[in-house]
């Protein structure tokens, strides 16, 4: 039987603990989010971060016998960095996206999904409840658009209409049977902003998103950058946010009513040359509690380089350098190679040429050809 009670306790005990918006779903498998995946792993389409099993991930009952519904929540995050510091020739700075701004949002929001498990727990003492947070099997968008939290928009992201789409978003699967809430009707319309604002072309139209070309997911990842990608990429450091800044639906929102969201700007927005060389330990003590740092250090150094290149930051020169001659990973002093080139001063090609002479990686070799054609185009 339905428990219309709980539900309204379970909204009313939300807003005591900071969830931004609580929405209810039924537990049903998830049909049209299954064909979805499997068309969009039949186009190679997926990043690889997913879990792999789409029947776990449209299935609820899988993941928890006799499941009936799901609580969808969402928090929102702030959008705008105050006090930033200035990206300045000599100094310059790269950026993390808005959803690695403070703390780590998969401890806060496992945090609000453990009280609400505690809340209904000490309702119904034999409720089974399992939560999951962006890593976990179910697909936090499908169950937040089932439970009303907001639409799906051209951008892949849900928006609320309270938040836009800077939202946290989290769920519960429960066995108890909660009223389920009526979906939102998609508002998006006929704009297509940011579908022609993404740089990579990823959003595909209708709503679909090739992972691999996302640079929300190039940036997380430990190899060579595809060359395609590394004019494209910027000053970002992790994530990207071009399709969601130009969405109308968040202009002008700023939730900044969570303190442990709020971003440090030094940390959000660090001067690029000095991650060039940072120890393990500073990274960790620097990073270490945001989202943003979960791939290690490496994914970030390599972004950097990218970013000081970007910049054409002569000034970075003599660190590029360091790295080529003596950093023990192949993609950073690769990558080094091919930014030194896009740099290009007049010692640049001597460095490289020197360095070849006792590389022995293949794809640094191949890195240092291209930093040496830049610098032979430039001078030509
Ligand atoms: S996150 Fe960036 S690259 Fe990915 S779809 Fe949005 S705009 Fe395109
Ligand atoms: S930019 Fe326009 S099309 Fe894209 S998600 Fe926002 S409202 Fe929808």
């Amino acid at each position: 039987m339905i428990d219309a009670q709980l539900k309204k306790d379970l909204i009313a005990y939300s807003k005591t603990i900071g969830i931004d918006k609580i929405g209810f779903a039924a537990a049903d498998p998830f049909v049209t989010l299954k064909d979805r995946l499997i068309k969009q792993q039949e186009l190679g389409y997926q990043s690889g971060f997913e879990e792999p099993d789409i029947e776990k991930r449209t299935n609820p009952p899988l993941l928890l016998p006799e499941a009936k519904s799901i609580v969808s929540i969402a928090l929102a995050y702030p959008s705008k960095l105050k006090n930033a510091p200035k990206s300045k020739r000599g100094d310059r700075r790269g950026i993390f996206c808005r959803a690695s701004w403070g703390e780590d949002y998969h401890h806060i929001l496992r945090r609000k999904l453990h009280l609400l498990e505690e809340f209904i727990k000490g309702k119904v003492p034999d409720a089974r409840c399992a939560s999951m947070v962006d890593t976990g099997e179910l697909s936090d968008r499908a169950v937040a658009e089932r439970a009303g939290i907001g639409w799906s928009g051209k951008n892949c992201a849900v928006i609320t209409p309270e938040w836009g789409s800077y939202v946290y978003l989290g769920e519960m699967i429960t066995t108890i049977p909660l009223e389920a809430d009526q979906p939102l009707e998609d508002q998006c319309g006929t704009c297509n902003k940011c579908v022609d604002a993404c740089p990579t072309g990823a959003l595909v139209q209708g709503g679909q998103l090739d992972s691999s070309k996302c640079i929300a997911y190039l940036t997380q990842t430990k190899g060579f950058l595809p060359d395609r990608y590394r004019d494209k990429i910027g000053n970002r450091l992790y994530g990207c946010d071009t399709c969601q800044t130009v969405c109308p639906e968040n202009k002008g929102i700023n939730a900044d009513h969570h303190p442990e969201m709020e971003p440090d700007p030094e940390v959000v927005k660090p001067k690029l040359e000095p991650l060039l060389t940072i120890s393990n330990k500073q990274f960790k003590a620097k990073f270490g509690s945001i989202a943003g740092s979960w791939r290690g250090k490496k994914p970030i150094q390599r972004n950097a380089i990218i970013a000081l290149a970007h910049f054409r930051e002569t000034e970075a020169l003599p660190t590029l350098y360091q790295l080529l001659e003596q950093d023990p990973r192949p993609v950073i002093r690769g990558t080094a190679a091919w930014a030194i080139g896009k740099i290009g001063t007049d010692d640049a090609a001597e460095k490289l040429k020197e360095a070849q002479i006792t590389e022995e990686d293949a794809d640094v070799l191949n890195e240092m050809e291209k930093g040496l054609m830049f610098l032979e185009n430039q001078s030509t």
